[in-house]
Order: structure tokens, then C-alpha cells, then sequence
């Protein structure tokens, strides 16, 4: 009897939901799918976030950029401790990490030795000093 065939497997199928590694599965498969969900929305707002200039955790409003006089292509004539866009020489406050110019990540040089690294960066590859913090100590 071919008629039968899809009837077994339809009740094979029903018994092995019925047992224990079947509701295993279909209680965890929610979960999946809402943490997925989760990860999507998680990586949706993080874009936002960058494109839209609002650091992490942070309540700052909008931060606006400060044109500089074009002296030199030069970044090392930049003030120490502010961050900056490398390509379009652009200065932003303390705690931004995005140029709104080109969305590139913004630099920052050392207040105590000059090194330049990401302004994401929480201190100074090479000498440790926390990035943005004037070298108060150092005349002392
Ligand atoms: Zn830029
Ligand atoms: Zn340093």
C-alpha cells in the first residue's frame, strides 16, 4: 500500500515531537529566533548610534564640528588631547569617536607624549596616559 506511506511518516513525526528530544526542540526554537531577533535590532541601533554621532552610554546632544585653518596636511600639528579626523582635519569634543564629515574613526593624540591612536582608545598605547587628560602632574 503506497497510500500508507505519508500516514507512518506523519506519525513518526508526531510521535518524536511527542518525546522528550522533540519538546526539547520546539521549546528552545522561541528563544532562538527572539535572540536573533535581539542581535538584529542590537546591530541596527549600533549603526544608528554611529552614523548619528551619540556616543555609548553617553547623554550628549549633538556635537558639532570645529572647522580648523588649513595650515599644514600634517596631523602631528594638532593640539594634543582632542580628537580628530585624519582625512578632513575636522576637531570634535572629548567622547566623540566618529567624524560626521566621513564617518571615519577619529584620532587622538597623547597629552603627554604626542602618539597618535584611535580616539576610541581609553589611554595611550605607548605611554599609558588616559587620551584627552592634560598633563597635570608633569610641571608639578
Ligand atoms: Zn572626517
Ligand atoms: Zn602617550
Amino acid at each position: 500500500m503506497l497510500e500508507s506511506e505519508p500516514m507512518e511518516v506523519i506519525r513518526d513525526a508526531i510521535e518524536w515531537i511527542g518525546t522528550e528530544s522533540g519538546r526539547f526542540a520546539f521549546t528552545i526554537a522561541p528563544y532562538l529566533l527572539v535572540g536573533l531577533v535581539g542581535l538584529y535590532v542590537l546591530w541596527l541601533l549600533v549603526g544608528y548610534l554611529r552614523v548619528s554621532q551619540v556616543g555609548l552610554g553617553e547623554g550628549r546632544g549633538t556635537q558639532a564640528a570645529v572647522p580648523l585653518p588649513a595650515l599644514d596636511d600634517v596631523p602631528a600639528d594638532q593640539p594634543r588631547g582632542v580628537p580628530y579626523c585624519g582625512a578632513d582635519h575636522l576637531q570634535y569634543p572629548l567622547g566623540a569617536r566618529f567624524c560626521t564629515a566621513c564617518e571615519r574613526d577619529l584620532l587622538i593624540d597623547c597629552a603627554n607624549c604626542g602618539a597618535t591612536s584611535p580616539a576610541s582608545e581609553p589611554s595611550c598605547y605607548r605611554c599609558g596616559a588616559p587620551t584627552g587628560e592634560p598633563p597635570r602632574e608633569l610641571h608639578a
